[in-house]
């Protein structure tokens, strides 16, 4: 069979091979990079049952990469996963009749380290094989920046540079980042917000003659290895579920932002793994969960939450998924995606029943209703989530009138959000040693205004 390529969600960019999908990024003309076929796998669902995390992570993403030979393939991923402090990597607990997917046993305690301790490795054998260097750019909502920091601090042949909205992470969040202090890691402070930060770099990435000239690569989950290497956990744990419960077909509820996450769970579920359904949580920002419900894309303002990892408004995965929504035509996909761009909002049909999709439905958390579940998973189940993973729970609770298995995905360490957690449960329950040990380490940030100019500037003076 052909090898899979990688086009344009906007159809104007010639296929890569995988590694130049991962070095790219960003498509050059604004889209996003999609495989251009999803394999089926449901024939080997019964032969890879059985397999332990790295194995499992080893078949699926050959799949898609062909210019990887296997056996290094195979080192890459055993590393990665050697980093997690749990020998499943990605452990499910049955709490209460829920079956919680815990995606936070990597090295900065969120599960942005099961995508990043890979791609890291995976940007480090690209550039010794082909003896180049490369300037991350990265907006982060708070824990990619530290798990991507994480992931190549120290390279040699790397920069990173991490933009997060001043005064919008949390206070352990933004010390994750900033008391790294290897020279090639740059943390910058944008007076603006998330979204602000994401169109910056978006406004940098569409600069070609500025992206050729510093070697421009992202870690955010536009970058497809993201999204490929989280589509094995939503196998790991449909098997580990079928294992227990014996039932065939599993549901699927996600905490969701940028849309990346549960977009790695629908292109399983194209795969051919078995599930029933996919739930998508959002909070006050509630952009994708009315989409869902009413098929209008409309920006609303960001507003702060307790869950500030989903505090997105303009969720970049999307476009990923409404390509294949519109018939895979990449024309329709430029044109909704202008008239976003322009408007602030766009459309798409419903079915003759008002339902905007089958595979995936929707539902807003708030504020109250994360801590009071929180609050009453830690009463009735001596189980502590943390505020991402209670929205979803929150969301999926709501969503119980099917009798196929729930699994919550659990995004994040509950101690990375110990003021979320004493607000629910009235005492100081979150602490972790990881990162009781950064209260007292000396720290390095640069506070940049809220343009695209500021930041072009400072990366063009210290780019590798
Ligand atoms: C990033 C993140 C999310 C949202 O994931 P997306 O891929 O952006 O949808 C949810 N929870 C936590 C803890 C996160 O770090």
């Amino acid at each position: 069979m052909e090898p899979i390529r990688y086009v344009s969600t906007r159809g104007a960019q010639a296929p890569l091979a995988f590694k130049d999908a991962v070095m790219t990024g960003l498509a050059r003309d604004g889209g996003l990079l999609i495989p251009d076929r999803i394999p089926d796998v449901s024939a080997q669902l019964d032969e890879w049952q059985d397999l332990d995390y790295p194995e499992l992570a080893f078949e699926i993403i050959r799949l898609f990469t062909d210019d990887l030979p296997d056996a290094r393939l195979k080192e890459l991923i055993a590393a990665a996963y050697r980093t997690f402090a749990h020998p499943d990597v990605c452990p499910v607990r049955k709490v209460g009749h829920l079956h919680i997917l815990e995606l936070f046993h990597g090295p900065t305690l969120a599960f942005k380290d099961v995508a990043l301790q890979f791609l890291g490795r995976l940007f480090e054998e690209i550039l010794e094989e082909r003896g180049g260097r490369l300037n991350i750019l990265a907006a982060t909502s708070g824990d990619t920046g530290s798990a991507a920091i994480c992931g190549v601090r120290g390279q040699e042949r790397i920069h990173i540079f991490v933009m997060h909205p001043h005064g919008r992470v949390s206070a352990l969040q933004e010390r994750q980042m900033t008391s790294v202090l290897d020279a090639n890691v740059f943390n910058l402070a944008v007076k603006g917000s998330f979204d602000d930060c994401q169109l910056i770099m978006k406004t940098l990435f569409s600069d070609l003659p500025f992206k050729d000239a510093h070697a421009l690569g992202t870690v955010n989950s536009v970058n497809w290895a993201r999204v490929l290497s989280q589509i094995v956990y939503y196998f790991y744990a449909a098997f580990r579920v079928r294992e227990e419960t014996g039932a065939a077909q599993v549901q699927f509820a996600v905490p969701t932002g940028n849309f990346g996450d549960i977009l790695a769970g629908w292109y399983a579920k194209q795969m051919g793994l078995p599930i029933r359904r996919l739930i998508l949580a959002t909070n006050e920002n509630d952009i994708l969960a009315r989409f869902f419900n009413t098929g209008v894309y409309a920006k609303g303002q960001v507003v702060p939450t307790v869950n500030p990892s989903m505090d997105i408004q303009v969720a970049s995965n999307f476009e990923r998924w409404l390509y294949y929504k519109v018939g895979q035509d990449p024309k329709e996909v430029a044109r909704l995606m202008t008239r976003f761009a322009l408007e602030g909002r766009m459309q798409i049909p419903r079915d003759a029943d008002g339902r905007v999709d089958l595979e995936i439905v929707a539902g807003a958390s708030d504020t109250q209703r994360t801590l009071s579940a929180i609050k009453r998973y830690h009463e009735k189940h001596g189980y502590l989530l943390d505020p991402h993973s209670a929205a979803g729970v929150y969301v999926a609770e709501q969503y119980n009138e099917l009798d196929e298995p729930m699994i919550c995905l659990s995004t994040a360490h509950p101690a990375k959000f110990p003021d979320a957690i004493r607000d629910a449960t009235d005492q100081d329950l979150a602490r972790h040693p990881a990162l009781d040990a950064l209260k007292k380490a000396p720290t390095r940030c640069e506070t940049l205004e809220n343009n695209a100019e500021a930041v072009k500037a400072y990366l063009a003076a210290r780019a590798r």
